[in-house]
């Protein structure tokens, strides 16, 4: 159970004002809030351990180094590695993605091919495309119905043994469907194909255990789960791992430099060139433990009644029609109301006090699919209500009044 005002009273930004309005904020698949522990987490570390981490022999140092590996513990623990050096900390789910990528162009082959799906975010296509005009392979899209799911019959027709990596998403951001990640990642290993799987919208709302899924790569941003932005982590199996390439070169990578030859660090350290967001992984592992604390089953159960809340309350609207309709879905919803631009919507409620994003969410493709500009998208969290909701559906009705 989510007791909804404790959980609320930990979010400071939730008492703001919006022009005038209380804050009702739907635009959580874009980034989620972050609770005070994980604002404090950010102030105590510049406050009192701020120091380089892995260098020095000083005190500070020291203490910097052990909160920042104690934070990649409890990421991999959340996520069940098996070993902590499998877990890299990086800038996000988009840096995350470009090291396998990038990793990939000495492991590739002119015609070898690469599987992913129509539902990605653009972070999840584009580094595939540089990998294939680097390498020569080529991109395969597996293709998605009108209910927002992918055509897995299709999948199998896609695979053989020129398949050499899958990548697709967990969760959709733009429609919210929950991909059969299991069976893809099974069938990818039956052709020797390593799976990718992006996480980033999944991780907000269930806690996936990476050796069950046995996935090879595994990515999430912190920012969506209520840790800080421009921090995030790549899961690899440490086989893999060995077998890429670094993706930069600076310091804290290296074990010995010469001007005739350098050697790598090991892993973890082979990936994680340069000063990191030292803060940032503190606050990362802080927000973990803030959402292991409410609980992922409380989450996705809560989360589940908004989401058939708003959709019914929003089927109520004449006109009103949603994408992806999925039965296995996360609390997201896409919609239009009639022609009516998907802008001037999100525009009129945020004169209300209310967040939702508006555009092609970075997923082009399913809105080529669709054939529309956009949508409006709300997504939920778990510290929305449902007098947030009928909120919500009072505005959109005001708005298609004004823009009939
Ligand atoms: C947000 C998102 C990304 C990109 O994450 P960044 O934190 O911006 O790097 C990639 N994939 C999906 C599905 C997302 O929702």
């Amino acid at each position: 159970m989510i007791d909804i005002d404790k959980v609320r009273a930990d979010f400071p930004i939730l008492k703001e004002t919006i022009n005038g309005k209380p804050l009702v904020y739907f635009d959580n698949a874009a980034t989620s809030q972050k609770p005070q522990v994980v604002i404090d987490s950010i102030v105590n570390y510049y406050s009192t351990i701020n120091s380089n981490i892995h260098r020095g022999v000083h005190t500070l140092s020291q203490k910097a180094t052990d909160a920042y590996e104690e934070a990649r513990i409890k990421i991999q623990k959340h996520f069940n590695a098996k070993n902590s050096y499998e877990i890299i900390l990086t800038a996000g789910t988009t840096h995350s993605i470009n090291i396998v990528a990038t990793g990939f162009t000495s492991l590739l082959n002119k015609g070898d091919e690469i599987i992913v799906s129509a539902l990605e975010h653009h972070s999840n296509i584009v580094p595939w495309q540089m990998l294939c005009e680097r390498t020569g392979a080529i991109l395969k899209v597996i293709p998605m119905n009108l209910d927002g799911e992918l055509v897995m019959s299709e999948y199998d027709n896609l695979l053989s043994n020129k398949t050499k990596l899958v990548f697709v998403n967990h969760v959709s951001n733009a429609l919210g469907t929950i991909n059969p990640i299991e069976e893809i990642i099974e069938k990818a290993h039956k052709v020797g194909a390593a799976v990718l799987i992006d996480g980033a919208q999944s991780c907000p709302h269930l806690k996936p255990d990476v050796q069950a899924l046995d996935v090879d790569f595994y990515v999430a941003s912190a920012h969506k789960l209520c840790g800080p932005t421009g921090v995030g982590m790549l899961y690899g199996k440490e086989a893999w791992l060995n077998k890429l390439p670094p993706y930069q070169g600076g310091g804290e990578m290296i074990k010995q430099v010469t001007f005739e030859k350098t050697t790598y660090a090991d892993l973890p350290h082979k990936f994680e060139a340069g000063t990191p967001n030292i803060c940032g992984g503190i606050a990362f592992g802080t927000a973990l433990d803030y959402m292991n604390s409410i609980g992922f089953d409380n989450i996705a159960a809560y989360e589940h009644e908004l989401l058939e809340y708003a959709t019914k309350k929003l089927l109520e609207i004449e006109d009103l029609k949603i994408y992806g309709t999925s039965k296995n879905k996360t609390a997201v919803i896409s919609f239009n109301i009639g022609n009516i631009h998907p802008y001037d919507i999100g525009s009129i409620i945020d004169k209300l006090g209310i967040a939702v994003r508006t555009g092609h969410h970075c997923a082009q493709p399913i809105m080529d699919f669709y054939k529309i500009p956009g949508t409006v998208r709300a997504s939920f969290s778990f510290y929305n209500t449902f007098e947030e909701i009928d909120i919500f559906i009072s505005a959109l009705k005001k708005a298609k009044m004004m823009l009939r």
